[in-house]
């Protein structure tokens, strides 16, 4: 195969190759014979200002097969704490290919996913399956257009090779957009299995790349703490406003810039239950919905260790101005949650009685087992189709209470709503959905998928032709799993 770069795709600038060489292994994506362009997004395509080249080329280009100009392939080291076990991983299937500088001047990593075996590969294969691929794909583009920050999904591209897992499944690569793939794993890594400089020139690194107004800061690392908890309380406020589990919250999956990552088990909630949990290895409900908050509170105490000696040459002082910061997380994942909440229900100056309104819907919502994204749509519209009559029944004494509230504020029904509408999907990716979406493409049907990634695209409007997507089996979820990485 001939293997001169290609015209300009991307408009690379690395700057992670200027990290010590500890922090990455230098290697070319496995070289596939046949690869074929699956799914582009050419949205996003236009959006981050990728030059145009012809699909054969492109589909040669992100499934590794050809790099393109500039590019300076890499596998990221990176440890991490795995249901609370610390262990070294890195990148076992994925390569950064650069980092494309957007019109607007706006860095982005080009990551390939799927793209063969890497010294951090340990027993596995490298590859990935067409079918979990599109999965990341679907859901990634769902968050995006939910308002969600995200890691984006530029193209499927099938390797048409074999791809061993209990069955023979088609291979794919991903090409996966993310501001940066920087983890609190990263910071582990640095910590645990480098030198003190090691974890000093990573934070500068980071400080630089997404954190500049920080830099002039006394105490830099207390002060990159404090943003990374606060960009990932907002983030997971923004999961529980949509209903979203992301299943694996691992620190290798806790991103610094606050971006929802690695879309493996994660999967939407129908019924509300806070002890929701899709994933086939989560057994224990670590990663259940309601315990997202918690669990990101321990993951940013991970975080925490890792910085220790950047905070304080003593490690006591260091401690508690660490412990200083863990200890806001209470109160502030507490103000923007319920303020989330209350703008779910149409409150936007809320007061502080205002929470139990939002905690009683709740309860009522998880004794009644009502879908937790039709029950704020049906607040919003009038005769929106329940044909759960229990909790239609049980939710009538709450809805006089909110009534009450909303006139009380004395600008009127239409203004709450107004505010509804922007904080409530109509439209998730619905479990059923989505598998039947993915079981069609992978036989060679694709229209399911389209259809489905283009009405997620407007996620907050309703539109009656797209009635069939707001509801599903209710058996369906009772035994739905999710797996990691398939
Ligand atoms: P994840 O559950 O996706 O966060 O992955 C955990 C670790 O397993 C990471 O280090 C991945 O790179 C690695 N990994 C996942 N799938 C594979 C695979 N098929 N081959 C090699 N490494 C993998
Ligand atoms: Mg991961």
């Amino acid at each position: 195969m001939n293997n001169k770069p290609l015209n300009k795709v991307f408009n690379f600038d690395n700057t992670y190759p200027q990290l010590p060489v500890s922090f990455y292994s230098k290697l070319n994506p496995a070289v596939t014979e046949n690869p074929e362009l699956f799914l582009l997004n050419t949205a996003l395509i236009q959006e981050l200002g990728v030059n145009k080249v012809t699909d054969a080329d492109l589909a040669r280009i992100l499934s590794g097969s050809k790099l393109p100009d500039n590019s300076e392939p890499l596998s990221q080291a990176y440890a991490g704490h795995q249901f609370g076990h610390f262990t070294m991983l890195g990148d076992g299937r994925a390569i950064l290919l650069g980092e494309h500088i957007t019109n607007e001047g706006e860095r982005f990593d080009i990551q390939l996913k799927g793209s063969g075996k890497t010294p951090y590969s340990r027993g596995g294969d490298g590859k990935a399956t067409l079918k979990s691929m599109l999965r990341e794909y679907l859901i990634s583009e769902a968050m995006f257009y939910l308002g969600v920050p995200t890691s984006r999904s530029l193209a499927v591209v099938k390797t048409n090779e074999p791809v061993y897992r209990e069955t023979i499944n088609t291979g794919a690569v991903l090409t996966r957009v993310m501001t940066s793939h920087i983890r609190v794993g990263t910071f582990e890594y640095a910590r645990y299995f480098g030198k003190t400089e090691d974890l000093q020139t990573l934070t500068n690194y980071t400080i630089n790349r997404h954190f500049p107004e920080t830099l002039n800061n006394e105490n830099p690392a207390l002060s990159l703490l404090e943003r990374v908890m606060n960009i990932q309380i907002d983030l997971v406020v923004n999961w529980m406003r949509v209903g979203f589990i992301h299943g694996v919250m691992n620190t290798d999956n806790t991103s610094i810039c606050g971006e929802t990552f690695d879309y493996g088990p994660c999967a939407f909630m129908s019924s509300y239950n806070p002890e929701t949990v899709y994933s086939s290895i989560d057994h224990f409900g670590r990663y259940s919905f309601g315990n997202q908050p918690q669990i990101l509170k321990w993951n940013l105490a991970k975080l925490a260790e890792a910085l220790l000696p950047l905070i304080h040459p003593d490690e006591d002082k260091a401690v508690s101005l660490a412990v200083e910061i863990i200890n806001q997380f209470d109160s502030i994942f507490n103000a923007k949650y319920y303020s989330l909440m209350l703008s779910k229900i149409g409150i936007d100056e809320p007061h502080e009685e205002d929470s139990e309104l939002v905690d009683e819907l709740l309860n009522i919502m998880q004794t009644y087992k009502a879908d937790y994204t039709n029950t704020f749509t049906s607040l919003r519209i009038e005769g929106f189709p329940q044909n759960n009559t229990g909790f239609k029944n049980a939710i009538l004494p709450w809805k006089e209470k909110w009534e009450k509230r909303l006139s009380k504020t004395g600008r009127g029904i239409e203004h709450a709503k107004s505010i509804m509408k922007k904080n409530n999907p109509v439209l998730i990716p619905r479990n059923q959905h989505v598998e039947e979406a993915i079981e069609n493409a992978d036989k060679g049907k694709l229209s399911t998928l389209n259809t489905l990634l283009e009405t997620l695209q407007k996620p907050y409007e309703y539109r009656v032709k797209f009635k069939n997507l707001l509801f599903t089996d209710p058996d369906f979820d009772k035994t739905y799993k999710t797996f990691c990485g398939t």
